[in-house]
Formats: structure tokens, sequence, C-alpha cells
């Protein structure tokens, strides 16, 4: 047997991400490979904690690339601002809430669970609730953007809430990063972590994350020891810190590239300009869904623009038709996660792949694809609906 190299299809990735990767972003990738000492990748590196600020929109120093995918950078959050015994309160709306959980319990704390419907933003009412019966909870953790559902939520009430009752908040930024507002010093938020691959449109693996202040204290004032040695923030700031950097682990060299290269794509288009970009191109996208007959999930005034969530029609087969549109058209759409598996599809309009193209795209191949598998829907309007929105 000879095994040769491996040559992937060339998609167009319209689901919850991977979303699809910029070519500039590849070709930086490409570049040759430096050691992770050399004063030259330490500079590139000073520019990429620049970089991640400005798309965060905050000064916090303690701002960086966790070597590792969205759940490490989740993972970073809990084990270094939760110690066991304490009292956290997770607000769950989706499958990243329960995520959430998992992480406090095995960080020995107890987590306390303010549920919403799937579908529906957090409740800020629910979480006042929550604080005044449980006076002595330390931390309150919730995602912005839910990507198992297209919900989202309102950071800054939140965060207010939070504070108002002593607590530090953990916020999910996975999906929001770069492709819908986000303020972290305008909104307070202590820590945060995102992606690389949903609307910055980099390879998967890199997960940026930020401290403020009253969060590094939290992690300096730690009676017991972080219990996971890769992401202990007090190692890591030896590497971040100002000064000699000291070895703490190799780093992703390529990968690193690529997201620096992502994120002088986002500032070269300007912050507000992404954000304007992926609300255009999720109104035409909708305008042509309800062209279609099809019906969102989320209410309006809650919906992600990066990802759109779509009942699946009565009668109509989910994975008939994901399949048909992987092998007709080369496009990938999400399936359901959880209790909505089988039930709703997620459309991503994220980063590179937020474009008009994509959105024509998709509303002729899933409109070809319910027609030929005889669904029940209005055909002939979905495209002009559409480009009424793009123009
Ligand atoms: C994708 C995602 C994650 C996990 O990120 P990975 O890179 O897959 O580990 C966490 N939270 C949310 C909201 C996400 O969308």
């Amino acid at each position: 047997m000879t095994i040769k190299s491996f040559h992937p299809p060339l998609r167009t990735l319209m689901g919850p991400g991977p979303s699809d990767v910029d070519p500039r972003i590849l070709e930086a990738m490409s570049r040759p490979t430096i050691g992770h000492l050399d004063p030259v990748f330490v500079s590139m590196m000073d520019e990429m904690k620049a970089l991640l600020q400005y798309a965060f929109q905050t000064k916090n120093a303690l701002t960086l690339p966790v070597s590792a995918p969205g759940s490490a950078g989740m993972e970073m959050c809990f084990v270094n601002l939760v110690e066991p015994g304490d009292k956290v309160i997770v607000c769950q709306n989706g499958v990243f809430g329960g995520r959430m959980k998992e992480n406090v319990e095995r960080c020995g704390a107890t987590a306390i669970m303010v549920e919403d419907a799937w579908g529906t933003a957090v409740d800020p009412g629910k979480l006042e609730d929550s604080l005044k019966k449980h006076p002595d909870a330390k931390v309150v953790a919730f995602v912005h953007a839910e990507t198992s559902t297209g919900a989202q939520s309102d950071v800054k009430t939140l965060v207010e809430i939070a504070h108002r009752h002593n607590c530090i908040t953990i916020v999910d930024a996975v999906t929001s990063l770069g492709g819908s507002p986000l303020k972290v010093d305008e909104w307070n938020v202590d820590a945060i972590y995102s992606g690389s691959q949903k609307c910055l449109s980099c390879t998967p693996g890199l997960s940026p994350v930020s401290f403020n202040e009253r969060a590094v204290e939290r992690i300096k004032a730690r009676k017991t020891k972080v219990q996971s040695w890769f992401l202990d923030l007090n190692l890591v700031m030896g590497y971040w810190g100002s000064g000699k950097r000291a070895y703490h682990h190799t780093a992703p060299i390529n990968a690193l590239y690529g997201l620096h290269e992502a994120l002088v794509i986002l500032q070269d288009e300007g912050l507000e300009n992404a954000w304007v970009r992926h609300d255009r191109n999720h109104q035409a996208l909708k305008a042509g869904i309800e062209a279609m007959g099809l019906r969102f999930v989320v209410k309006e005034g809650e919906r992600l623009p990066q990802l759109n969530s779509i009942h699946i029609p009565d009668g109509v087969d989910d994975t008939a038709v994901r399949s048909a549109l992987l092998k007709d058209y080369n496009l990938e759409i999400g399936a359901g996660l959880g209790v909505m598996a089988g039930k709703i599809w997620r459309i991503g309009l994220m980063g590179f792949a937020s474009n008009a193209t994509n959105v024509l795209f998709c509303l002729s191949a899933l409109e070809e694809t319910l027609g030929r598998l005889n669904a029940p829907i209005n055909r002939g309007m979905a495209i002009s609906s559409a480009h009424k929105v793009l123009g």
C-alpha cells in the first residue's frame, strides 16, 4: 500500500465554523518557520497583541492567543479564575453554556445554572434573581454568541448586573469576535475568550483571550495552584510579560502567522465595517430564506448575523438535504446540535465567508435542492429578494 498526499476538496464553508479561510491567510502560513524565541518572531507577536487588542476593543495587557482551540480558551478562563469550593453562576441557553458547567465542576466548584430556552437570549432578570439568592457567588459566566442556536445576549447588561453583585465575569466570544459588536473595555468584561476559525476566518486551533486587571488580581490572589500546568496564566505571563521571554511551550509558529494575517485583514477593513458587512449579508440571506417560506429560529433583535438558524420544514429529511448540498454544490451548512438536532439548519456567514456571492450561492443551492426533494417551499423568489437587500 502506498498512501499519497491528502488533497481535500474545495468546499464553501457556511456552517458554524470553521469558515472559509482567506487565501491570504493560507499563503501567510506557508512562510518559513523560524524559532519562537527569534527576535523577529517576538516582534511579530508584539504586533499580534496590538491587533488582538484592537479586535477585542481593549487595552488589557494580558491579551494573547492560546495555542489551542476555543475550548482551551474557555478552559483557561475557568481554571485560572475558579477555585475549589467557589460558587459560579452559569447562564445557559444552548450547548456552550453546558460546557461552562462542565468546566466549573472540574475545577471543584459548584455551578448554579440559570437556564433560558434554546434560541433565546440570556434573561438579565433571571441572572439578577439568581445573584440575590446566591450572594456568595464569585463568578458569572455566559455566552455572547450561542453558535448552537444563533441567539446573542446583551453582554453590557449582564456584566453590569454581575459587578453589582461583586462577581467577576467570563464571556464566551468565540463566534462574536470580528462578526458583531463586541467592546471589552466599554462593557467592562473581565475575562473573555474567542476562536480563530469563526469570524476571523483563520484556520482552527488558536484561541484569543483577554483578561483585565481585576481578573489578573484574582488570579494572583489564588489560594490554590491552577490545576492545569499548560493553561496556568501565572506561567504563561512569564512568556507574555514585558522583558525577557522565557520558554513555556513551543508556539505554533505558522498558525500564528495565519492569525496575524487574519487580524491585519480585519484592521485593514476596519472593525465597524466588518460588523456592517456581516449584518448586510445576514439581511440579504434572511430576505431570501423568508421568500422561500422558511422561518428563523431566533426572534428578531436577538439574532446573530453570522449564524442563521432556520427551522427545517415538516417532512424534510435533514441529512438528505445537507448531503445533497455537499455532494452537488461542495457547500457545507451546519446541522442542529443537542436538542435541536434534526430540527434546524445553521447557516454561517462568518468572516471571509460573509459575502454577497455566498449568500446568492447558498440560496440558489438550497432552493434547488429543497425543490428537487419536493419540500413545501415557494420557488423563484429568493434570489430577487436577496438582490433587493444587496443593491
Ligand atoms: C466553536 C465554539 C466554541 C469551541 O471552539 P473550538 O475552537 O471548537 O474549541 C466555544 N464556544 C462557542 C460559542 C463556539 O461557537
